[in-house]
C-alpha cells in the first residue's frame, strides 16, 4: 500500500525547492536587467553624460533662414541678412573686464547689469539673449575677443530685408513670439521670431523651416574645443519653404506710386486664377522699417502716426460702395425677371423722388443708358421691383433672397483668401430690420439707399475687386490669394484651384459686360478711355459720414478675355471719375502694355497730395 503521507510530504518539499529556485532566478534576472541598464546608460546612451556634462557643453540654436518670397516674375521681394544674438550664461560669468566688455558692445554699465539681471531671472544656468541683433559687421569686431568673456557667445540668426521696399501690408512683418504663443505652440522658444501679419503669418509654418541644434565643448576659457562626440547629437536646421507669389512687383511699385499722398486701396487681380497682382492700402510704409533691432520704436512711430500707415485698408476698409453697386442690383434684378435690357424709367434729374439723380442725361432712358449714366432714380426702381416681387409673398422673403444673391457675389463674407485679418463688410439680415423697425414695418422704401450702394451697405476693396473678377468671368471667381505655390515654383494650392459659380446666368454678365464697356466708352468713365484697349468699368461715388465723398472705379481689361480686373478707392476725393478712374486706367496701360503714354495724367496724379504733412 502507497505510503500517501511520505507522498504527500515529497510533494511538499519539492513544491518549496522551486519556489526556492524560481526566486534566486527572479533576483538573478532582476540583476542583469539593472546590470545591462547601467551599461547602456554608462557606455551606450551618451544622453546622460549629455545633461552631466552641462557646464562644459554649449548649446546653440541653429536658426533656419526663412523661405525666400518672389513676385510672379521671379523678382526678389524678400530676402534674409545675417545678424547675430550675444547669449549669455549668467552663472557662467566670471572675472570679467566690466568696462572693457561695455565699450565692446557699446552699452554703459547700468545696461549691462540690466541686461544680466533680466538674463538672471529667465535662468541663471540657461543661456538667453544678452544684445539681440547685432550686425554683421559689429560682429566682426567683437568676435575676435569674445573669448576673454566667460559666460558670453554669439548665436547667428537671420532678419528679413526688403529689396524693392514695396507691399509692406501685404508681405507683412515678423516679430519675436509673443507669451501666449510660447503657451500654445511648443515649437517656439523665448526670443523666436513668428509671423505676425501679411503673408509673412499665414504662411508661418512654410517659412519658417526647422530649428537645428549644435553642440560644442567649451573650456574653462569659454573657447570652443569643437564638436561633441563627432556632432553625432548636432541637427542640421532646415531652411524654411520658399513662397513664390502672383504680385506683379512693377504694377504694384507704380500703384504705390500713383497713390502716394492719397489715402485709399488698390485691388488688382487676374480674373481666370484669381491670383493678386497688385495690392496696396495708402498711405504705406517701407517695410524694412518694421525689421531687427529699430523695429519696436518704428512701429510705435507707426502706430501713432494720424494717417494710419498700419492700418490695411485694402482688407479692412469697409466702404459703402455707391454707384459700383448698381451692377450687383441689375444682375440680381435681370436674374429675377423683373427688369429687363428694354425696360425704360424716367428721371427729373435733381427733382426726382425719393432719390434724386446727380447726372444729366436722356428720359426716359434704358438698363444700358442707365448704367452709362449711373442715373440713381432708375436704380431705385430697380431695386424696388427687386424688393416688392410678388412671387415671394413678402418683403422680408424678397428680402432673403435679394441678400442670398449679394453673398453669392461675394459680399458681406470672408473669403478665407491666403491674407489674415480680412473683414467681411456688411450685409444685414432681415432680423436687423425687424429689429430696428419692427416686424412688418418696413419695406424698400425704408431701406432705398441700398439701391445706390448707400445706408448700412460697407463692402472691402478685395470684395469691389472680386465682383469685377465675376463680371470679368462672366459668372465665377476663384478665391483671391497672393502665393500661386509652396516650396517649388511648380506646386500649387489645391483651394485656389476652385471656382465659384455664381447663381445668376452667363447671358446677364453679357449684358453687364457690354453696359461697362459703355461707361467707359461714352460714359463717366469716358475721358480717360484707353485707345488702344477696350475697358469695362463702373464708378461710384460713396457719400461718407465724415467727411468728403470717395472716389470708387471697379473696372477690367481686355472686355474680352481679360487680363486683369481692380478696384481703386482714394478716400475723401470726390467723384470716381475724377482720380479712381485715371488711377486705374494708368495702372491698366502699365501692366497691358508695358509703358504709361499719358504723361500728363501720370504726372498730375502723383502730384495730388491730401495727406498734409508737416
Ligand atoms: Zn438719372
Amino acid at each position: 500500500m502507497p505510503d500517501y503521507n511520505a507522498s504527500k510530504f515529497y510533494m511538499k518539499n519539492s513544491y518549496y525547492s522551486n519556489r526556492k529556485y524560481i526566486i534566486i532566478i527572479t533576483f538573478i534576472i532582476v540583476g542583469i536587467i539593472f546590470a545591462l541598464r547601467l551599461f547602456y546608460i554608462q557606455v551606450i546612451d551618451r544622453s546622460y553624460t549629455l545633461s552631466a556634462n552641462n557646464n562644459v557643453l554649449r548649446y546653440i540654436t541653429q536658426y533656419p533662414a526663412r523661405g525666400l518670397i518672389y513676385d510672379r516674375n521671379g523678382k526678389l521681394l524678400v530676402f534674409n541678412e545675417a545678424v547675430y544674438d550675444l547669449m549669455v550664461t549668467p552663472n557662467h560669468v566670471k572675472n570679467i573686464d566690466t568696462t572693457e566688455f561695455c565699450t565692446l558692445v557699446g552699452i554703459d554699465k547700468a545696461g549691462f547689469i540690466e541686461r544680466i539681471e533680466k538674463a538672471r531671472k529667465y535662468s541663471p544656468y540657461k543661456a538667453s539673449a544678452f544684445e539681440k541683433q547685432i550686425s554683421k559687421e559689429a560682429f566682426g569686431y567683437l568676435e575676435e575677443k569674445l573669448y576673454r568673456f566667460h559666460g558670453f557667445f554669439v548665436q547667428p540668426r537671420t532678419i528679413r530685408k526688403y529689396p524693392q521696399s514695396l507691399a509692406a501690408h501685404l508681405l507683412g512683418y515678423i516679430g519675436e513670439a509673443t507669451q501666449s504663443v510660447l503657451d500654445k505652440v511648443p515649437y517656439y522658444k523665448s526670443g523666436d521670431y513668428i509671423g505676425i501679419s501679411g503673408i509673412e503669418k499665414s504662411y508661418e509654418e512654410e517659412l519658417r523651416g526647422v530649428k537645428g541644434m549644435k553642440i560644442r565643448m567649451v573650456d574653462v576659457f569659454n573657447r570652443e574645443q569643437g564638436s561633441f562626440q563627432n556632432e553625432k547629437y548636432d541637427t542640421a536646421a532646415i531652411m524654411g519653404k520658399n513662397l513664390y507669389t502672383s504680385l506683379d512687383a512693377g504694377l504694384q511699385a507704380y500703384g504705390e506710386l500713383l497713390m502716394a499722398g492719397k489715402r485709399g486701396s488698390i485691388v488688382a487681380i487676374e480674373p481666370s486664377t484669381g491670383e493678386i497682382l497688385a495690392f496696396l492700402s495708402s498711405p504705406t510704409y517701407d517695410p524694412n522699417l518694421l525689421v531687427g533691432r529699430v523695429r519696436s520704436k518704428n512701429y510705435q512711430k507707426l502706430s501713432n502716426d494720424p494717417v494710419k500707415p498700419l492700418l490695411n485698408r485694402a482688407l479692412m476698409g469697409q466702404y459703402p460702395p455707391g454707384s459700383t453697386f448698381k451692377i450687383v442690383n441689375d444682375l440680381i434684378g435681370l436674374e429675377e425677371g423683373v427688369l429687363f435690357p428694354s425696360t425704360f424709367y424716367s428721371c427729373q434729374g435733381p427733382g426726382t423722388s425719393p432719390i434724386r439723380c446727380t447726372h444729366n442725361h436722356v428720359s426716359p432712358l434704358d438698363l444700358k443708358q442707365a448704367i452709362q449714366q449711373s442715373c440713381n432714380p432708375y436704380h431705385w426702381q430697380v431695386f424696388r421691383s427687386i424688393i416688392n416681387k410678388k412671387e415671394y409673398g413678402s418683403v422680408k422673403n424678397a428680402y432673403n433672397a435679394w441678400q442670398d444673391y449679394v453673398t453669392d457675389l461675394g459680399f458681406g463674407i470672408k473669403y478665407n483668401s491666403d491674407l489674415p485679418y480680412e473683414l467681411d463688410g456688411n450685409i444685414p439680415e432681415s432680423e436687423y430690420f425687424d429689429k430696428i423697425y419692427g416686424k412688418g414695418h418696413w419695406n424698400a422704401m425704408t431701406i432705398r439707399s441700398f439701391s445706390i450702394g448707400q445706408g448700412e451697405i460697407l463692402t472691402t476693396p478685395l470684395q469691389l475687386a472680386n465682383l469685377a473678377c465675376i463680371i470679368a468671368n462672366r459668372g465665377y471667381y476663384i478665391t483671391p490669394h497672393l502665393v500661386r505655390s509652396v516650396g517649388s515654383p511648380k506646386s500649387y494650392i489645391e483651394r485656389f484651384t476652385q471656382k465659384h459659380q455664381t447663381k445668376i446666368h452667363s447671358q446677364y454678365y453679357d449684358f453687364m459686360v457690354e453696359a461697362m464697356f459703355q461707361v467707359v466708352e461714352h460714359g463717366t468713365a469716358a475721358w480717360y478711355k484707353l485707345d488702344s484697349i477696350p475697358m469695362c468699368g463702373k464708378t461710384g461715388t460713396a457719400q461718407n459720414p465724415h467727411g468728403k465723398d470717395h472716389s470708387l472705379f471697379i473696372c477690367f481689361a481686355p472686355k474680352d478675355h481679360p487680363k486683369i480686373a481692380m478696384a481703386v478707392i482714394v478716400e475723401n476725393a470726390g467723384f470716381g471719375s475724377t482720380w479712381a478712374v485715371p488711377i486705374a486706367s494708368l495702372l491698366i496701360e502699365k501692366y497691358l502694355t508695358g509703358t504709361v503714354k499719358r504723361k500728363d495724367v501720370e504726372q498730375r496724379m502723383i502730384e495730388f497730395n491730401m495727406i498734409s504733412k508737416p
